[in-house]
């Protein structure tokens, strides 16, 4: 074959800047990893090109979270701030706006969500797994401090009033799924899963085009109460079974607590799934509606409607939202719960 040097000059050289340029000279492959940080055991997987390399530096950003974000670690900017006695402390750019979408969130949620609450969680033993019930003084006094609005946040520092302490363990693993996800995306990831216990993210679908099929646990016992099929969403669960412990009379009390009393949420819920294309959001929302209970998770959902959920209620019933109708499949053998379906109110 006659090799014009026109055309080679005209065409192949910039066909093959293009190549090195979009990096389309690799070729995608899968990859795997799993490790622990952020108190949780994390798995993920991707497709992509480097997908080995890019779970790895995912996993370099989770850790780096975790030492900015840990509330237990001396040198995180979360217990800087909880020992900052009252002073104004300067915080990182992405600290800040993790702060603020709490905030935003609290307020959303009317303080169902309410990053103040660590203090409470302290007395119960929630951080540390000494668990006792508080008595109702100790309760009283440390509730008095918990208010959303006693952190004050302004540009990238934040003055927290005295006796207030926060933790944003309710908010922090959804962000960070953002975070990974959007890294996984700029770096030509197109199928992945990302679950960070309970916490799943997903891009695109499974590698075979087949949906992402995710387990919503049975609260009442081992295994799963479902199947919900997604792409490209989050799904993140907040259950009373994750933490909890039982007192001699048998009572059990669990790690989400209600601003309100100071008391284990005792909202008619076990478990909260919420899906959307924001882990973030589902995460916030997840622990806030656990407080809320049906009734007003159904109510709050008629008012956003930008995101799905699935509600386990005490007695085994479960609530799921239009949305997640077609895409929730019960297990059969593993619930007698009714189910039924929300729907915006059709006047
Ligand atoms: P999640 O698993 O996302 O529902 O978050 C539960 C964690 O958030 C708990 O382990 C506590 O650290 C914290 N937490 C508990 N109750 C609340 C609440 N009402 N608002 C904010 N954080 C909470
Ligand atoms: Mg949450």
């Amino acid at each position: 074959m006659r090799v014009n040097g026109k055309w080679y000059f005209h065409c192949l050289i910039p066909a093959l800047l293009l190549l090195a340029l979009c990096g389309c000279g690799k070729s995608a492959e899968s990859a795997e990893h799993s490790f622990f940080a952020l108190d949780t055991y994390i798995t993920m997987q991707a497709t992509g090109p480097d997908a080995e390399a890019v779970l790895m530096a995912a996993e370099e950003q989770m850790q780096a979270r975790e030492r900015q974000w840990s509330v237990t670690n001396p040198d995180s900017e979360i217990y800087a701030i909880n020992h900052s006695d009252g002073n104004m402390v300067e915080i990182s750019l992405d600290t800040a706006k993790l702060i603020q979408f709490a905030l935003d969130m609290s307020a959303q949620t009317d303080g169902a969500l309410d990053p103040t609450i660590y203090p409470v969680l302290t007395a119960w033993g929630f951080t540390t797994g000494s668990y006792q019930v508080p008595d109702q003084d100790t309760i009283d006094e440390l509730l008095s401090a918990v208010d959303y609005r006693n952190i004050h946040l302004k540009d990238s520092s934040v003055t927290i009033e005295d006796g207030v302490q926060i933790d944003l363990g309710a908010v922090a693993k959804g962000y960070i799924g953002d975070e990974v996800a959007d890294l996984l995306r700029e770096q030509g990831v197109t199928s992945a899963l990302i679950n960070l216990g309970g916490n799943v993210q997903t891009i695109g679908t499974k590698p075979d085009g087949s949906l992402w099929r995710i387990g919503v646990r049975n609260p009442f016992a081992d295994g799963n109460l479902g199947v919900l099929q997604v792409e490209d969403m989050a799904v993140v669960t907040s259950g009373g079974y994750e933490r909890y412990f039982t007192d001699e009379a048998g009572n059990t009390y669990w790690h989400i607590i209600d601003p309100k009393t100071g008391y284990p949420a005792d909202s008619g819920l076990v478990s909260v799934t919420v899906a959307a294309s924001e882990g973030k959001r589902c995460d916030a929302l997840s622990t806030a509606l656990f407080v809320m209970g049906p009734e007003q998770a159904a109510d709050y959902w008629r008012s956003c409607g930008d995101f799905e959920m699935l509600l386990v209620l005490a007695d085994g019933d479960i609530w799921l939202t239009d949305g997640l109708n077609n895409t929730f499949t019960l297990s059969e053998k593993d619930t007698n719960g009714e189910v039924t379906v929300i729907r915006h109110e059709t006047k």
